[in-house]
């Protein structure tokens, strides 16, 4: 398996001046909300606190999401809350092209990974006919593809789990950035357990901060792995993630106006290319018709990062740029130089 987190390593390590690999914004995290952690630290709010959260976030999230506090956890970024559903199950499906973090957890807890391979030719639809996993795992708007599932097709899948009595956990975590309608999972099924973050939306990637929305059961189960793992999320990151979801409406129109001029100007660019315009997220995946790795190795030798294909599936013709940089076109730009060269 094409380890991820060695490649992201020798990219930073080489520092390009152009990084188009990872999802870490480029946008500052606003400044109202890095005041609000610094005066919480000020305040002496340094000590250990109820593992499930603050009230105050759980409340201000239960407000946000239209949910009952109760049925709210937050936790050391979505990716621990991730991991604590992934540890519960045997079998775990995952839609394929994929955030290769669920194939990395479910492979270091020894579990089973089912792939549902979708294509670029089929608009990154999956064709699910039965379930045989005890957990499905959904990321719409998707990364790498930046796909949303129309609600029909969604309301198809969820049927299936239904049937099959699968829980499914929905990677919602680009929910806030979208361009097209999106139909969050539990609306259309009850057994779900939706995964969200402050990570994407506000850029606040190294607060580590992310929080569930689920079943009492499930918010138990999430709550015990993370007693004895994290312990909570330190204070001052909460009392910083309450402020994010009071002006979230105002970031929001900011956020995915920058993200969606980016979409269309490289939709634009690379109008020669294959890929799926996106309804979402921050991503363009890229058909470039020679193999990924090799290109996004000679990419980086002229200072601009992507990854390759392989990092998300069966993909090795791909390439995943992330529209996190504002020196995105010189970096596109950079793309077709590289992918003329090598197909001269
Ligand atoms: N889920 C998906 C699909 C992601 O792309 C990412 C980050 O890239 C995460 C979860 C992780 O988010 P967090 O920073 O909240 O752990």
């Amino acid at each position: 398996m094409f380890n991820v987190y060695e490649f992201f390593n020798k990219i930073s390590s080489l520092n390009p001046k152009i990084r188009l690999d990872a999802g870490q914004p480029d946008i500052n995290v606003d400044e109202r909300i890095i005041e609000e952690a610094v005066s919480s630290l000020k305040r002496g709010e340094t000590g250990y606190t109820k593992t499930p959260g603050l009230d105050e976030l759980r409340e201000k999230i239960a407000e946000v999401e239209g949910v009952e506090k109760e049925n709210v956890i937050v936790g050391n970024g979505s990716k621990i809350l991730i991991a604590s559903q992934i540890l519960r199950a045997r079998r775990i499906g995952v839609i394929s092209p994929y955030w290769q973090a669920y194939e990395s957890i479910a492979k270091a807890f020894g579990k089973e990974v089912k792939i549902f391979k979708t294509s670029l030719e089929d608009g990154w639809k999956p064709k699910i006919e039965r379930l045989n996993v005890d957990l499905l795992i959904l990321n719409y708007p998707n990364n790498p593809t930046g796909k949303i599932l129309p609600r029909e097709k969604l309301k198809e899948i969820l049927e299936i789990a239904e049937d099959g009595n699968v829980k499914v956990l929905a990677d919602e975590i680009y929910s806030d950035i979208t361009f097209k309608p999106f139909t969050p999972a539990r609306e259309l099924y009850d057994n779900v357990v939706t995964v969200k973050g402050f990570s994407k939306l506000f850029a606040m990637t190294g607060f580590r901060l992310g929080y569930a929305i689920a079943q009492r059961e499930d918010i138990k189960a999430m709550q015990k792995f993370l007693e004895v793992t994290t312990t909570c999320v330190p204070i001052f990151i909460q009392k910083a993630g309450v402020k994010a979801l009071e002006i979230r409406e105002e970031v929001k129109k900011r956020v995915v106006k920058i993200y969606e001029e980016r979409a269309r100007l490289a939709s634009r660019i690379l109008k020669d290319f294959e890929f799926y315009e996106p309804d979402g997220a921050f991503y363009l995946f890229v058909r470039i018709g020679i193999d990924g790795l090799s290109f996004a190795e000679k990419l980086l030798e002229k200072g601009v990062s992507v990854f390759p294909g392989i990092a998300f599936g069966d993909y090795g013709d791909f390439i995943r740029i992330s529209l996190v940089s504002s020196r995105l076109e010189e970096g596109l730009k950079i793309i077709k130089e590289v992918k003329l060269c090598a197909s001269e």
